[in-house]
């Protein structure tokens, strides 16, 4: 084992820190290292326990004073490295519930009280117009939902369940344990009512008297017109049920979007190249060009070269709570040149090459005026 650091250290307090120092030091590496925050993250998680068992031991003035006078050594094997992790009761949602919305991931919980249902994750796949101008979904998700036939009680009848004789009711058991300094107490979740402090003797037989079961429920979604690839919508309450009066998950939605034959996507622009002849590119047109709102005349000018881009204005998709505001619409000219030529066609293109002078062609003739230069020198 790598050596302890020093509680105090732990925290970065001094050793004249007063119980509030303590708690607000704890509570600031709390959130920076909660494991809820960070995820996978080994670094955070072992910041945490960290400070975690540094308070625990300075936060109880009798702990505080073995560890001052001798240090981890004291404590080795039997004392505070007992301690590490399920012994500790601090009620962390005391010390900082707030900042979590009330909603604690139950990995570092250890009272059993209301728990917030878990958050169910729903996979949507939309076709590009439908994210481009929404649409109205209704959805069915399985989840976990509370019991229709007993409303979640758990009984036959529908009563009110008995009390827990093992807990009497609180949902908690207690621990003592002896240590070098003293008598430690821990409680954890009751094991014979799963923490509800209740006792079911005649259960519900459609739930077995566990108050919820899995449900197929329908649910009306709106997609709000413009929303794009991987967001993610949430519809509130609509998860798991929570635990001992605890509210209810959320519902994510995330969106996919089926490519569309004609339209690419960048962000709200919309793009698509658009095939032109080389008697379009060369006199001008009037060429239809495909939007999301449907066809739309643009004027392009004479002289227009391959792979030209160009720009309608607020042709593209919708902003999100913002349908009256629009990306554009970009698209680029694609020249195609002629293939399987009558006599006659080539008889015509021959004339009209023949016809053709310096003026005609800029680029070649910047070209090879470079390359006269380049073989000069
Ligand atoms: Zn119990
Ligand atoms: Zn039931």
């Amino acid at each position: 084992m790598p050596d302890k650091r020093d509680y105090y250290e732990v925290l970065g307090v001094s050793r004249s820190a007063t119980e509030d120092e303590l708690k607000k030091a704890y509570r600031k590496l709390a959130k920076k290292y909660h494991p809820d925050l960070n995820p996978d993250n080994h670094e955070a998680e072992a910041r945490f326990k960290e400070a975690n068992e540094a308070y625990a031991v300075l936060s109880d003035s009798e702990k505080r004073r073995t560890y001052d006078q001798f240090g981890h050594a004291g404590a080795d094997g039997q004392g505070f490295g007992g301690f590490n992790g399920a012994g500790f009761d601090i009620d962390l949602e005391d010390l900082f519930g707030s900042f979590f919305g009330g909603g604690f991931g139950g990995r570092t919980r250890r009272k059993s009280g209301p728990r917030r249902g878990a958050n169910l994750k729903y996979r949507m796949t939309l076709d590009f117009m439908e994210a481009a101008f929404g649409v109205d979904r209704d959805i069915t998700i399985n989840k976990e939902d509370i019991c229709g036939t007993c409303q979640g009680k758990g009984t036959r009848d529908g009563s009110e369940p008995d009390q827990c004789p093992t807990c009497k009711g609180s949902g908690e058991v207690h621990q003592h344990q002896q240590t070098l300094f003293g008598t430690v107490m821990s409680s954890r979740a009751c094991p014979d009512c799963g923490g509800t402090g209740k006792k079911i003797t005649n259960p519900c037989t459609a739930c077995g008297g566990r108050g919820r079961k899995q449900t197929s429920k329908r649910l009306s979604v709106k997609i709000p017109a413009g929303i794009n690839e991987g967001e993610m919508l949430t519809v509130r309450g609509e998860g798991e049920p929570g635990t001992l009066g605890g509210p209810p998950g959320d519902l994510y939605i995330e969106i996919r979007i089926r490519p569309h034959p004609v339209f690419q996507r960048d962000g709200n622009n919309t793009y698509c190249e658009i095939p032109i002849t080389f008697p379009q590119a060369a006199l001008g047109c009037e060429l239809e060009v495909p939007t999301i709102d449907g066809p739309q005349i643009f004027h392009l000018k004479e002289g227009t070269q391959p792979n030209e881009t160009f720009t309608i204005r607020g042709k593209g998709i919708p902003y999100v709570n913002r349908s009256n505001t629009r990306g554009d619409h970009i698209f680029r000219v694609i020249l195609e040149v002629p293939r399987h030529l009558s006599e006659k066609q080539k008889e015509l293109l021959n004339e009209f090459g023949d016809s053709c002078t310096k003026q005609n062609y800029q680029k070649q003739e910047s070209f090879f005026s470079k390359l006269k230069d380049l073989f000069k020198s």
